[in-house]
Order: structure tokens, then C-alpha cells, then sequence
């Protein structure tokens, strides 16, 4: 009688975003998967008011494709069919006008999806895998890391028991599986808020003559409303309407109590909006609708010895101002499964060697760390750059240089969002590359500028005054060195550095 193969038993606790992906991953290579999620089954309609207010809508980016990618279900085909491409910042000065800002070349775009949507169609394909059972209302209350037992509880108060041999926390932010691991492990642990809070608002879609329907403002790009201490965005979706974001800080939604108080502020600062809005809607959504609060969180390491691990928001939160969380929770995934599957241990159907388990975790905790920070850095200093730089000459002019300088040297300099959100690169790189690439452009330009100036002196000091010869006992060489002394100075400094780092 031939054996039957002992499958490995992997229990992913949350069905959100990262989890449920998670589950195809390990079904894929022979997992017995056990998903868990406390809330109500997601893809039933009678249960949408029960779940969590989270985003309505999310930037999918390279990262995030990739990942789906990698399911080879064509899952990235999927969710791409049903995504809104925006290609741009549309960005809303105070007068209302709009001025589009590419995000990178033309066939470069990032996408909106709609977070619903995504979470069903990653739950339905893990479901219709025959060795993954998805488990709703069940929530993890206790587990004991060390034997792989865990006790669930359902909404009536009963009590479940499992065991299984590794325990894979996709619980989010508040993650169980994290502060169990911390109890076992010398886990550092950072979580720092922003003051700074968000509430989202509708723009609906606009009734045309016909009883159609489409979009108020341009779909293909997200728009922003920039006012230096605070910011709106609007992302488009497929039902023709925006989910917008007010992020400001707390104080001003603190100091909005009333709809006077609501209308000042948005005809002051942000007046076009409020007939895409619509002025009622915008008051009962703004009076209605919770606030959230932003926070990061770091720690590390992410796992337990061989036996437990966590991934997306459980192990990293980051506020959401480059549209990377979600992303870099698929990342993570990616990135897990390419340590396990290099050493073997990936496969479902090979016995757990729980040293060598641990050591793959431990690779992966120690490799994915430096770019988790990363990423949380960068995501804080998007903040500033959305609010406010987008509209500063310097910011602007920076973009430009760097926009021509990637066309001739693709490879030497390339845009922080370009290799944040088009590409795959570890996000530790793109923040070490991107700060070389700062000096380099600093450089160049001080070489730039001191060239130009160097010569407009020259060409007035020979053109403008055509009699004006050099004094006795010296030569217009002689004069010229004279002149230039300090730019040419700074312009060999810079060129020298420049030279170095395009070396590097
Ligand atoms: P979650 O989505 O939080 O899922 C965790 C799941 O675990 C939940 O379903 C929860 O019910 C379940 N769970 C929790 N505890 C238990 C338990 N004890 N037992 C069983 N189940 C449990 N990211 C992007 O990439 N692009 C964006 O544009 C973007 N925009 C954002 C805008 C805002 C305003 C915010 C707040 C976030 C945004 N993000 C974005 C980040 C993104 O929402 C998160 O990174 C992503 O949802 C993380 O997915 P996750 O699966 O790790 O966690």
C-alpha cells in the first residue's frame, strides 16, 4: 500500500490583504493551509457593514504585481483587469486650476484598486484550492509557539484547537502572533504616531444628460490637493466615483465642530472640491465618518525559531503616503517564500527540519529588515513631499533635472518613485541609492553653475568692456585664473566627487 505523503500544516492567522495571498502561496507547493480570520466572511454582502472602515481604495504598485505574479494563477491578470491606471499627480492649487505631473515615462503608472475587491478575489482563489480551508469567525486567542498548539474562539464563545507546524501572522497591526513572539523572543519593538490623522470622503460620479454616468475629474491620476501643513487626495474607482483622503493634523480636526466651522476651511482652502463633493455630502461624511490615526511600527526580528513568523502590517506599519503598505506585505511574502523554497524547505510534501527551518527564518528576518525601515522612512518623508514640495520651484526643478538625467543616463540616475514604485529593487538600495544620487545632482550642479558663472564673468568682463586689456605684467590667462579662482575651485571639488560617484 503506497504511504500517503504527511503534508506540512501551516496556520496563516488573518485573511486580510497579505494573509489570503499568503494562503496560494503555500498551497501552492503542497502546504496543508488552515486561514483564519476573525471577522465575518468578507465576500458575503450582508456582512460589509460588520468589517473594519479601512481605505477604500489602494495604489497597486510594481512591487504588489510582482508578487501576485509569482502565484502563477495569473492573479496579477486578474486584478489588473480591474484596476484604474493613474499615470500622474494632478495637483489643485488654491485657485482650483489643475497641473498634471507625470509619475515617471510614459508606460509607467501606478494603480487603483479597489481593497474589496482585491481581499474577495485573493480569498476566492485560495478557497478554490483543495488543500487550503479558510475559517472565518474564528480568532486566535492563545498559542503556545514552541508545540505549534493554538486556541481560536468563535463569536458565541466557543473554544477551537489546532496544531500545526509553523504559525504564519498576517494579523495586522494589533497582531496577536507578533506580541506572543515578543514574549519569546528579544524582539525590538518601535511604534511612534504621526499628529497627523485622515478621513475620507466621496466625490460621486457626475449624472450626465443622458442618466449615464462618469467621472468628475480626470481617472487616470491621483489627485491632490497640497496645502503645505495639511493635504487632500482623491483616488478614482471603477464605479466613476473618487474615494477621497483628508489628511491634516489632529488639531484642525479637533477644531472642526461644527459645519460652519467645515465650510470656512474647505472654501478657504480647498473650494473646488466642495461642488464635486457636494456640500451636504460633505458635511454628513465629515460629521460621520471615523478618523484614523497613522503610526509606524518597527521590529525585528519576525520570527520564532522555526516555528512562527509574521508578514505585512503585523511586522511593519508604515503611514500610507507612498502607497507601499500593501505592497511591501506582498513583498514580504516574495521574499519569504525565495528563502524557503532555496533551501528546500518551501515544499509541503518535505519533512520539517526545524533548525533548518529556523535558519530561514533568521535569514529572513535579518535580509528584510534594513528595507522594512527603509520603506517607513521613506513613506514619512513622501508626507512632506505631497503636502507641500510638489508646488516648490526647487522640488519641481529638481524632478525636471533628474527626469533628463535618467533619459541619458538610465542607469546612473533614476527617480525615487521610479525605483520606489516601478521597480523591484530592495527599498534599503533604492534609500542608499537615492542619497548618492542626491550628492551626485548637488554636485553637478554647483559644476554646472560654477561653469556658467565662471563664463558669464568672463564674457562681461572681455565683451561688454571690448578695450579693457589686462594690466601691465600680466596675461589674459593670468587675469582669467584670477577671476575664477573660488567657482573654479568649487567646480573642481564637485566635478571630483561627481567623477567619484558616477565610479561607484
Ligand atoms: P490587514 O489588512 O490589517 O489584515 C489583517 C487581518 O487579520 C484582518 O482581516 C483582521 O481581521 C485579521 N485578524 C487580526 N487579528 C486576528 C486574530 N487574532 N485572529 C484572526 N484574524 C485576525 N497600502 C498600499 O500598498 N497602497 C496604498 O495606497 C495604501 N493606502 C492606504 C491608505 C490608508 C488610509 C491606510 C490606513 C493604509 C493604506 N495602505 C496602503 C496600507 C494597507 O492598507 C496595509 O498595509 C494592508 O492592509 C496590510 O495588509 P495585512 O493583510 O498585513 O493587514
Amino acid at each position: 500500500m503506497e504511504k500517503e505523503i504527511e503534508r506540512k500544516r501551516v496556520a496563516i492567522i488573518g485573511a486580510g490583504l497579505v494573509g489570503s495571498l499568503s494562503s496560494v502561496y503555500f498551497a501552492h507547493r503542497g502546504w496543508d493551509v488552515l486561514l483564519f480570520e476573525k471577522r465575518p466572511d468578507i465576500r458575503k454582502k450582508e456582512n460589509f457593514a460588520k468589517l473594519e472602515k479601512r481605505s477604500i481604495n489602494l495604489a497597486l504598485s510594481q512591487r504588489g504585481i510582482s508578487a501576485l505574479s509569482r502565484t502563477g494563477l495569473g492573479l496579477d491578470k486578474l486584478i489588473l483587469s480591474k484596476v484604474i491606471p493613474m499615470k500622474g499627480r494632478m495637483i489643485h492649487d488654491l485657485g482650483g486650476n489643475q497641473v498634471s505631473q507625470a509619475y515617471g515615462l510614459p508606460h509607467q503608472h501606478i494603480n487603483s484598486v479597489d481593497r474589496g475587491m482585491l481581499n474577495e478575489e485573493l480569498v476566492n482563489t485560495a478557497a478554490s484550492l483543495p488543500n487550503v480551508t479558510v475559517i472565518f469567525e474564528q480568532e486566535l486567542k492563545q498559542c503556545d509557539l514552541d508545540s505549534g498548539s493554538l486556541t481560536f474562539s468563535s463569536p458565541e464563545g466557543q473554544e477551537h484547537h489546532y496544531k500545526v507546524d509553523l504559525v504564519f501572522g498576517a494579523d495586522g497591526v494589533h497582531s496577536r502572533v507578533r506580541g506572543e513572539i515578543m514574549k519569546k523572543t528579544r524582539m525590538d519593538y518601535s511604534q511612534s504616531f504621526i499628529d497627523h490623522g485622515y478621513c475620507e470622503l466621496t466625490i460621486p460620479p457626475k449624472v450626465l444628460e443622458t442618466g449615464e454616468t462618469d467621472y468628475e475629474i480626470d481617472p487616470n491620476h491621483l489627485h491632490i490637493w497640497p496645502r503645505h501643513s495639511y493635504m487632500m487626495i482623491a483616488l478614482p474607482n471603477l464605479d466613476k466615483s473618487f474615494t477621497c483622503t483628508l489628511f491634516a493634523p489632529l488639531d484642525i480636526f479637533d477644531s472642526i465642530k461644527t459645519e460652519a466651522q467645515l465650510m470656512e476651511l474647505f472654501e478657504k482652502d480647498l473650494a473646488d472640491a466642495i461642488p464635486l463633493i457636494g456640500r451636504e455630502a460633505l458635511v454628513k461624511e465629515y460629521f460621520t465618518n471615523p478618523k484614523g490615526s497613522l503610526m509606524t511600527i518597527k521590529c525585528k526580528p519576525y520570527h520564532f525559531k522555526g516555528r512562527a513568523v509574521i508578514v505585512g502590517d503585523a511586522a511593519h506599519c508604515m503611514v500610507p503616503f507612498y502607497g507601499q503598505g500593501m505592497n511591501a506585505g506582498f513583498e514580504d511574502v516574495e521574499k519569504f517564500f525565495d528563502i524557503l523554497d532555496k533551501s528546500g524547505q518551501g515544499s509541503g510534501a518535505s519533512p520539517t527540519d526545524l533548525s533548518l527551518m529556523e535558519s530561514c527564518l533568521d535569514e529572513y528576518s535579518t535580509t528584510r529588515h534594513p528595507d522594512v525601515v527603509a520603506i517607513c522612512d521613506l513613506a514619512l518623508h513622501n508626507y512632506v513631499e505631497m503636502r507641500s514640495s510638489v508646488v516648490s520651484f526647487s522640488y519641481l526643478a529638481r524632478k525636471r533635472l533628474e527626469a533628463i538625467l535618467h533619459r541619458i543616463a538610465p542607469n546612473c540616475v533614476i527617480p525615487l518613485y521610479t525605483m520606489v514604485s516601478f521597480s523591484t529593487m530592495r527599498y534599503s538600495e533604492v534609500w542608499q541609492r537615492w542619497q548618492r544620487q542626491s550628492n551626485l545632482i548637488l554636485n553637478s550642479v554647483i559644476v554646472a553653475s560654477s561653469v556658467l558663472g565662471l563664463g558669464s564673468v568672463l564674457a562681461a568682463y572681455f565683451f561688454l568692456k571690448p578695450n579693457t586689456r589686462p594690466p601691465p605684467g600680466q596675461t589674459i590667462f593670468g587675469l582669467a585664473t584670477q577671476v575664477a579662482t573660488i567657482p573654479m575651485g568649487w567646480a573642481a571639488y564637485a566635478a571630483s566627487k561627481v567623477y567619484r560617484q558616477i565610479q561607484n
